[in-house]
């Protein structure tokens, strides 16, 4: 049984017309002789009715405190909804489906609320509803634990669903498909002229999508590439060949630079040793913040000096950590961490001379930097961030051609 992953994100099956051009994905797998096995997310982005965000503002900020169960069971229900008017449609079409949770898809994970992970798959349902000729319908995002509660898998999660499914069906391959064409040299909502990249290797869209292109989920990489599955990126809207991932990678061996992406919403901090002198915490601060599980980066430590970054969603923690500890520091909100991204940039020298050019031209101040084999990072204030990616993204000669 030659058995295909196909997942449809929240604007493929946001609208009726939309939702048309998915079943035609559908038709066409089984056409090509395949099985599909189709995970859906929920329907549209915020503000509209069904959207995550959208059930999420029906409830108040302390539910999350009170009662973490509920709060995934309430963003569960977007995925589901999808799953019965997905199938819905497609029996409309002639298309026998079948509508399933993550639950009865099979998915067990632990209890770790919002951002569980998968302890077991038990395919069986999937495999007797494609033994009955029908399409099963799986609600992304989601599973159930060992005690038979809902969870969910974070955001972004449904990526996570079809990849996992993918590799415990041994699929032919993983096909996501959203609202581009596959994934560009950087987000097209940035750069207008970003090209599609035809090929990839798992390791450097892994680089993309953990350094903030969110057009596939970190995790559903890594599922897909320890299991050697293949993993296809597609535009619903669009016959565009997309993006393959694979352990090959781009062939297109003249482009030192791969892309471009950025994560805003950065605080640059810095603590002096000469504000805190005396302060027996100073040179334990690291330890602290992370037993309090605030990550860090661009870690610079100097002598004289801490710097480093960390999220904004974690900024008031760590200003309660910092004023407890009676640390001072000084600090610039609001940075984004812009990500050069190029398996071929490894040993070859200059790059970081040509972007800091092209950065200079353009008079944006680098606030840090820091470097990878594959990946060199540069810290600009947001509001820069688009003019700082499109000058990255010329400079490197990335666009159409
Ligand atoms: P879905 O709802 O289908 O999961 P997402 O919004 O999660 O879609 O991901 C698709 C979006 O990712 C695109 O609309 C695009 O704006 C954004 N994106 C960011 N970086 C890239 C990139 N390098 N290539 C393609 N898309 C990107
Ligand atoms: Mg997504």
């Amino acid at each position: 049984m030659k058995i295909i992953v196909q997942k449809f994100g929240g604007t493929s099956v946001s609208t009726h017309e939309r939702r048309l051009m998915v079943i035609n994905k559908i038709i066409k797998a089984k056409e090509e002789g395949f099985f599909p096995v189709v995970v859906v997310s929920a329907m549209g982005r915020k503000g509209e009715p069904y959207a995550t965000d959208t059930l999420l503002s029906l409830t108040s900020n302390r539910l999350k405190e009170r009662n973490k169960l509920s709060i995934d069971l309430l963003m569960a229900c977007g995925e589901i909804i999808s799953t019965v008017v997905m199938t819905d449609e497609l029996l409309d079409k002639g298309v026998d489906a079948i509508p399933m949770t993550g639950g009865q898809a099979g998915i067990i994970t632990d209890d770790n609320y919002n951002s569980a992970t998968m302890v077991g798959l038990d395919p069986n349902k999937i495999l007797k509803a494609l033994e009955e000729g029908k399409v099963p319908i799986i609600a992304g995002f989601q599973g159930v634990s060992e005690n038979g509660f809902l969870t969910t898998l974070g955001r972004g999660g449904s990526d996570v669903t079809a990849a996992l499914l993918g590799v415990a069906l041994k699929a032919e391959g993983v096909e996501i498909y959203t609202d581009v064409d596959g994934i560009m040299t950087a987000d097209p909502r940035i750069v207008s002229d970003a090209s599609l990249i035809k090929e990839i290797s798992y390791n450097e869209v892994f680089q993309f999508a953990d350094q903030g292109a969110k057009v596939i989920h970190p995790r559903a990489v890594e599922i897909a590439m320890k299991g050697n599955i293949p993993l296809i990126i597609k535009n619903t809207l669009s016959n565009c060949q997309g993006t393959i991932i694979n352990n090959i990678g781009d062939l297109n061996l003249n482009n030192i630079i791969t892309g471009i992406t950025h994560m805003s919403s950065r605080v640059q901090i810095k603590v002096a040793l000469k504000d805190n002198e005396n302060n027996a915490h100073y040179y334990s601060l690291l330890n602290i913040l992370a037993e309090a599980s605030i990550s860090i980066d661009l870690i610079n430590v100097f002598p004289e000096d801490n710097i480093f970054t960390i999220d904004g969603s974690d900024f008031d923690k760590f200003n309660d950590i910092m004023n407890n500890l009676n640390l001072k520091y000084s600090y610039i909100d609001n940075c984004s961490k812009v990500a050069i991204i190029g398996s071929r940039m490894r040993g070859i020298p200059g790059v970081m001379a040509k972007i800091l050019k092209c950065l200079n031209l353009e008079n944006i101040k680098v606030l840090q930097t820091a470097d990878s084999h594959t990946t060199i990072w540069c810290l600009v204030e947001g509001q820069y961030t688009e003019k700082a990616i499109n000058a990255l993204h010329k400079g490197f000669n990335l666009g159409h051609h």
